[in-house]
């Protein structure tokens, strides 16, 4: 059986300083998925040898390109990358990599609002936005969503305004349809975003909703994954574990590897070094282990 790849993105999703067990994670979240990230992630710091704050232009740019943006930069830098690093981004990233060995890949999460053409005139496109137009070259849409081909960033589809197309789904559902995109696909990303709003503000309530949700959300995916498909999950800088400041922090982010052996600390120690990861160890080896290894 072909190896399926899920990965998800969780915007500002450190790994808190005093352990998993004592952190706004054991206490907001699905205990099962705090003691997931316990047994099968790493640290991997999200610093990239620059000093100041890690920030999500230069830190998705080097998740997704294996560059270390920031330094290339000369800075950390926030929000949707400027030109210098979307032609970073088109000339190498983990989609057009994948399809030059001749592997499937599928962005999950649904656009609905705007178009591709829309985002790029109010100049809107985020690091994996600029990815996808460069390699696949589409995105998924309202129908798409509707027909469980794509999921909405905010897994339930709550947040969706002034439609009536669109019913709420739990985010158990929506791990279900992550998994069926997967099975049409060797590589699937997921972005999700809420969280790095939500530590921004400091918003404990939105953060039991959103880290709830999102807890459910990846036990669903690790309880509901076929034998051959694997499960990552990581960051692209710290926020959401640390809500006494509004701003991100220096935390390493946690790189959640379930159905594939961890890789060892030594090996990954930076976040550039999971395109790597994904490139040359995933996508090379030839076997594929379920669970704890
Ligand atoms: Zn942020």
């Amino acid at each position: 059986m072909d190896k399926k790849v899920i990965m998800i993105m969780v915007d500002g999703f450190g790994v808190p300083e005093k352990g998993w067990s004592n952190s706004i994670y054991s206490d907001l979240c699905d205990s099962r998925f705090v003691k997931l990230l316990a047994d099968f992630s790493i640290p991997v710091s999200a610093k990239l040898d620059v000093d100041g704050i890690p920030q999500s232009a230069t830190g998705q740019t080097a998740l997704f390109t294996g560059f270390n943006a920031a330094k290339i930069m000369g800075m950390h830098m926030q929000g949707f990358p400027g030109p210098k690093l979307r032609e970073l981004i088109c000339s190498r990233n983990l989609f057009s990599n994948l399809m030059e060995k001749g592997k499937t890949v599928a962005f999950a999460n649904a656009y609905v609002q705007y178009t591709l053409e829309e985002l790029a005139i109010m100049r809107l496109k985020s690091v994996t936005t600029t990815m996808v137009e460069s390699s696949i070259g589409w995105v998924r849409n309202m129908e798409d969503l509707i027909s469980g081909k794509a999921v909405y960033h905010d897994l339930t589809r709550k947040t969706i305004k002034n439609s009536m197309l669109v019913q709420e789904i739990s985010p158990k559902q929506a791990a279900i349809d992550l998994l069926n995109i997967s099975k049409d696909n060797d590589f699937t990303l997921f972005e999700y975003f809420l969280t790095d709003r939500a530590g921004h503000k400091m918003d404990v309530d939105a953060l039991k909703e959103i880290l709830g949700n999102l807890s459910t959300f990846v036990c669903e995916l690790v309880d509901s994954a076929a034998e051959n498909t694997m499960i990552i999950l990581t960051g692209d800088h710290g926020n959401c574990e640390d809500i006494s400041t509004r701003k991100h922090t220096t935390n390493p982010v946690p790189l959640f590897v379930y159905g594939h052996p961890l890789p060892c600390n030594r090996k990954i120690t930076s976040i550039e070094d999971i395109y790597y990861f994904i490139l040359d160890d995933i996508f090379k080896s030839p076997k594929l282990n379920t669970g704890a290894v």
